[in-house]
């Protein structure tokens, strides 16, 4: 039996074992220590931002970027619909409503003209929200320049989710680090991976040493323990911040395999009828951190879950576009702008295997099943 296909699993690199041998040797195996400051430094100096905060999740470092922001209760924040939920959850943690945007086609991001005309018409009524989290898709960026121009007309500031575009660029610039806070994550099916953690990033630099007090249980400077406002504990520990300096040193090289993945699938799949590929918008630099298509059922003779269905068979794991936070039940009561695309690249959509630990033999693999499942239905049309 060859060996199951995952989505996309942990690859590590050579540095980090030599990393975690020195924090077990210094029995630095706690929270905060040496390489939590050396990993936060490198980070920084990587997407070019003043501070950076090394933190246990990216759902964590969304979760204090928007108390940072001053999300609160009663508040609304704008959301991307088309994500996952670790997006939107933060917002109800913080007793806030999620609004959802829908997505556009260049990009498959926030659209931002649907945040346009959503903006103006709760400036009219004077209900602007309380931050705007737009998210950067599969290995894309946004469209930022419109998305900040109105927010910043408005007084409305920025929350990144970065968490999926790590290596990405928006015109030479690093999407995450253009708004107000960005957040990033090192889960174990990202582009690089501590096994779990995240990091906060931004500018201001009170923003992040007030960060740094809430992730540790907001204690006060006093020698006893103290505390004026409620903590979490939220930080990354040394052991996994070791873990997270040898897959920075390596993220170009990540970056490059997942996108030899795309090419490889782009000339296997490519000619298909009905498979569309996510595009690559004209303002930077796609990762392919996931390499993700369309199917055009009447086109290609079979549906996005029927090719799901046939790769799962052959132990090769492939999932659904990220079902929109507009249709989750657990959304179900608040308010969207739009809808309609999000809901198409659901219905149609398919995330391919995409780690940078992928075999040409595991490519080839994935590619054959699709080609089987189109070929299999053309045999089926013809002989009905
Ligand atoms: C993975 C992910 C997160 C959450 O990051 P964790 O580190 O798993 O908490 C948030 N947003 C998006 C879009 C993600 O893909």
């Amino acid at each position: 039996m060859p060996r199951r296909i995952y989505l996309s699993s942990p690859h590590m690199g050579s540095l980090e074992r030599g990393y975690v041998n020195e924090a077990f040797e210094s029995n630095w195996v706690a929270p905060l220590g040496p390489h939590v400051d050396a990993f936060q430094e490198e980070f920084a100096r990587c997407v070019g931002t003043q501070h950076a905060l090394a933190l246990s999740s990216g759902t964590a470092a969304l979760h204090l970027a928007l108390q940072l922001v001053g999300v609160g209760p009663g508040d609304e924040v704008l959301v991307s619909t088309l994500t996952f939920s670790a997006s939107v959850n933060p917002i109800r943690y913080l007793g806030a409503s999620p609004v959802f945007i829908d997505s556009e086609r260049t990009s498959w991001n926030m659209d931002p003209a649907l945040l346009t005309e959503e903006l103006e018409s709760r400036a009219a009524s004077g209900r602007l929200p309380r931050a705007v989290v737009v998210v950067h898709l599969y290995g894309q960026s946004a469209d930022m320049d419109p998305i900040l121009s109105v927010c910043e007309r408005y007084g409305v500031p920025v929350v990144e989710d970065a968490a999926e575009a790590l290596g990405s660029t928006y015109k030479g610039r690093v999407p995450g680090t253009l708004g107000r806070v960005g957040i990033f994550s090192f889960n174990g099916n990202k582009i690089i991976t501590t096994s779990g953690g995240g990091m906060l990033v931004s500018h201001d630099e009170a923003l992040v040493r007030h960060a740094l007090k809430l992730s540790t249980q907001a204690r006060d400077p006093a020698p006893h323990y103290q505390h004026s406002e409620i903590g979490y504990n939220y930080r990354l520990s040394n052991v996994l911040a070791a873990v997270g300096r040898g897959q920075l040193r390596v993220l170009e090289d990540r970056v490059a395999a997942r996108r030899r993945n795309y090419a490889f699938y782009v000339r296997a799949l490519g000619g298909l009828p009905g498979i569309t590929f996510m595009p690559e918008a004209p303002w930077g630099r796609h990762t392919r951190w996931l390499t993700t298509i369309t199917i055009d059922p009447m086109r290609f003779g079979a549906d996005r879950e029927a090719v799901r269905v046939a790769l799962e068979r052959e132990d090769i794991e492939a999932r659904p576009v990220w079902k929109p936070m507009h249709l989750q039940p657990v959304f179900a009561a608040f308010k969207q702008r739009g809808g309609r695309v999000a809901e198409e690249l659901f219905q149609n959509g398919l995330c391919l295997p995409s780690g940078s630990n992928l075999t040409p033999d595991d490519l080839a693999r994935v590619a054959e099943v699709v080609r089987a499942v189109h070929q299999g239905q053309g045999r089926h049309a013809g002989m009905g």
